[in-house]
């Protein structure tokens, strides 16, 4: 059969397949998945699905008749070894498939939590429509709720669990909630806007323990900076979820001698060192014309976008890939939309005011534009996707002021 085979029928699997027949490709497209039902996409998991907005249906990427009219083969299976030599690819159930390219689309999985008490019942990870589905009847029943870890995903839970009423703690090791992804200053806003909502928010607070009665979680024991360095102070929960990162699913790679660093490691056209065997998604690291060196990001944006970039090189249109990275988080009625790669380092500039829960955090290194944050302040983000695309002119002393029309900078 041969053709193009793509492991992993997430985001980025599925862009792939649908992108290969946009740009022409003929042969064969397979898609194989180890989750049951069609490919679907993951943010509403922590947002509407949740909260009961949308159902399972309608997170669905395409209805089934999309896979028959474009001839993608959806398969359900796990891959569980490369067989470089033969073109194969062998799955659990002992069967194997061959290809004449290899895609790896395999995504990420929860770290998990490691501490004493993490198995006990009532602890929950959010990554799957499996995962979200467990989690929302449960979450029906909870009274006190626990997020462990305060990145997008625990915070965005946090936001639907206390829209739903219910008693929430987000305890986080940092000082900065979201700190991986986000200047200081829109750190500092989302931890008040969570404090306002009625969330506990403890930063600073290590996991070091989780407790149970009979099987069941009871409690979550943080050690408290250094009020109680050795842990001590118990919150009380009777559900907890766990959203402390993910570790990207490269293992497959790895073990057919592919270069693995945080991730399957790609060149800027997505190839492996292998020319049959390509890698997208969050499952790869890639070099960042944006950052300046290699990166693994986790978005949909990236997803989709390496998806449609390697459609073209696989129809014999190659480009390296240099698409603006993008991603948003919606937690209540905040939207946060960010633009770019930012380092830590980076100078942030405030537009606007953040008590009118509607402005802009521009970075800056050295003076050059990296990155815009923005809430609620979506032609800020528009404009940023278009400025980041090339050379932004803009200043810090600009993006500070409002009367600045950021407009006429696509002028200029
Ligand atoms: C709850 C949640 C909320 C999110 N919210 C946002 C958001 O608001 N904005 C945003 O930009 N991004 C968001 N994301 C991130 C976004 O969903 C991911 O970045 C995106 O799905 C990555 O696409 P991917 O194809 O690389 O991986 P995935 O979509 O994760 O797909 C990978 C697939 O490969 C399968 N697989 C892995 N190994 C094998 C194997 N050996 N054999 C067969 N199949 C395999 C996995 O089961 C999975 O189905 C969110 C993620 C989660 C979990």
């Amino acid at each position: 059969m041969s053709g193009v085979l793509i492991v992993g029928a997430g985001q980025g699997g599925f862009q792939l397949a649908a992108s290969l027949r946009e740009a022409g490709y003929a042969g064969p497209v397979r898609l194989l998945g180890e989750e049951p039902g069609l490919p679907y996409q993951r943010p509403p998991l922590s947002k509407a699905f949740l909260k009961g907005e949308a159902d399972a249906s309608q997170l669905e990427l395409r209805p089934a008749a999309f896979y028959a009219d474009h001839r993608i083969e959806l398969l359900h299976g796990r891959a569980v070894a490369i067989e470089r030599a033969a073109r194969r690819v062998r799955l659990a159930d002992g069967t194997a498939l061959d290809y004449g390219h290899l895609v790896l689309a395999t995504g990420a999985r929860n770290r998990p939590l490691p501490v004493a008490g993490a198995d006990l019942d009532g602890v929950f990870y959010l990554r799957t429509l499996a995962d979200a589905q467990v989690l929302k009847a449960r979450l029906a029943a909870a009274r006190r709720v626990v997020v462990v870890g305060a990145g997008f995903i625990g915070l965005e839970f946090a936001a639907v669990a206390r829209a739903l009423g219910h008693d929430v703690t987000a305890v986080e090791a940092t000082l900065h909630p979201m700190g991986r992804a986000v200047s200081q200053p829109m750190s500092a806003f989302f931890a008040e806007a969570h404090r306002a909502m009625g969330t506990r928010l403890a930063l600073s607070a290590g996991v070091v323990a989780l407790h149970g009665r009979d099987g069941a979680v009871t409690g979550v024991e943080v050690a408290d900076g250094a009020l109680r360095p050795g842990g001590g102070t118990v919150f009380p929960a009777d559900l907890v979820v766990v959203g402390i990162g993910v570790v990207p699913n490269a293992e497959l790679a790895a073990e057919a001698g592919l270069e693995v660093r945080n991730g399957i490691v790609v060149d800027e056209t997505l190839a492996t060192a292998d020319p049959a065997i390509s890698a997208l998604g969050d499952a790869v690291s890639y070099p960042s014309v944006h950052a300046g060196l290699t990166v693994r990001l986790e978005s949909v944006q990236n997803a989709v976008d390496q998806a449609r970039c390697l459609a073209h090189r696989l129809t014999g249109k190659p480009a390296p890939y240099a698409a603006v990275p993008w991603f948003w988080s919606d937690q209540a009625d905040l939207k946060l939309q960010i633009v770019g790669l930012a380092a830590p380092t980076d100078s942030a500039v405030l537009r606007g005011d953040p008590a009118s829960r509607r402005f802009s955090v521009f970075r800056f290194h050295e003076r050059r534009l990296t990155a815009i944050e923005s809430v609620n302040r979506p032609a800020d983000h528009m404009l940023g996707r278009r400025l980041l695309a090339g050379r932004p002119s803009l200043t810090p002393e600009e993006a500070a002021d409002e009367g600045f029309e950021l407009k006429s900078l696509l002028a200029r």
